[in-house]
Order: C-alpha cells, then structure tokens, then sequence
C-alpha cells in the first residue's frame, strides 16, 4: 500500500518520546505509551470472537478505545484548549500514533451527525478481509473525542471498513439521546 512506500518527515509525537533505559518506559508528554505491533492487538480482538463472540469482542474494543481518547481529549481542553483545537490536534496524533490518518469529512450541525474517515487503519490491516467492519477499537475512540469535545454522549458506528475492501474506514457518529 501507499503509505508503507511514505517516509515520515515529521511527527512531533516521535520527536518528543523519551526513554527511560532503566525502566524500559516511553514517554509523551508526561503520559506512557508502548509500542505494539497491531497484529498483537487483532489476536486479542480475535481469541476474544472466538471465545465470548463478535458481540463481546466489539464491545472491548470500542471501550478501550473510548478510554484511551476520551482521557486524552479531557487533558487537552483542561490545558485550554477550544474542542476545535483539540479535535485537530487528536485527530493529527492520530496519525502521530501511527492509527491512519483521520479525516473530518462533514458535521450535521442541526442534527448533530458527524462522519470521519480513516485511512490506512492498521487494526484491517492486520485483521485482513472480513465481512464485517473490525475496527472497533477506532470507533470508540471517535465517540470518546466527540463525546467529550462535544459535552454529551455519541455513539459511532463503523459504516465502511478496508477489511471489506474499502479505500478507507468511514465512521458515522450520532449524540445518543434518552427520548425513543
Ligand atoms: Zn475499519
């Protein structure tokens, strides 16, 4: 594919990990992270299908990756940040991470929908063809940002997947409401 032929030039995310040799820790801006091969991360997702069903292992996933971002995104607008500065700067360190690369593709202001594409995922990469969408794990992350950016609850729901021989993952994202 494409990108693998891409040299990065920049990625502030890289430039300002440290290493602590002793410990064996990274760190970014004061938070840890790890590296991690993404196949490592579908055979979770798929021991998971195997075991407890498709049902179980989405529900993982999007919750993990709602963990992840929505911690994220609370640091960032508690820094100062407006949500539209933080979502540009969530959605670039996305592509920092290494998850694909986010795209804001439109906002529904009078209903609230919102759609997001993403690129190059390497969680359908790794997974290889499916008949289902299996980025979970992207689409929790993107009702985290939302959810939290935005002050209410949304939901997403992955609508295209490059594990279905899509160009890319395209991600609809709807406020959940309490009325029927
Ligand atoms: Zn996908």
């Amino acid at each position: 594919m494409d990108h693998k032929s891409i040299r990065v030039t920049r990625n502030p995310v890289l430039e300002n990990l440290s290493f602590d040799a002793n410990s064996g820790a990274l760190d970014y801006n004061g938070i840890r992270y790890m590296l991690i091969r993404p196949e490592t991360v579908v055979e979770i997702q798929r021991v998971i299908e195997e075991k407890f069903g498709a049902e179980a292992a989405h529900e993982i996933f999007y919750r993990s990756g709602f963990r992840g971002t929505s911690l994220t995104a609370k640091k960032l607008l508690g820094s100062g940040l407006s949500p539209e500065k933080c979502l540009e700067a969530m959605f670039k360190m996305g592509s920092h991470l290494g998850w694909g690369n986010f795209k804001l593709l439109k906002t529904d202001r009078k209903i609230g929908v919102i759609e997001v594409t993403i690129s190059a995922s390497p969680f359908a990469e790794a997974y290889g063809p499916s008949e289902q969408p299996v980025c979970a794990i992207l689409c929790g992350a993107l009702a985290g940002i939302f959810s939290i950016l935005k002050g209410k609850d949304y939901k997403c729901t992955e609508i295209g997947c490059v594990a279905l021989e899509h160009g890319h993952c395209h991600f609809i994202l709807k406020p959940i409401t309490n009325s029927p």
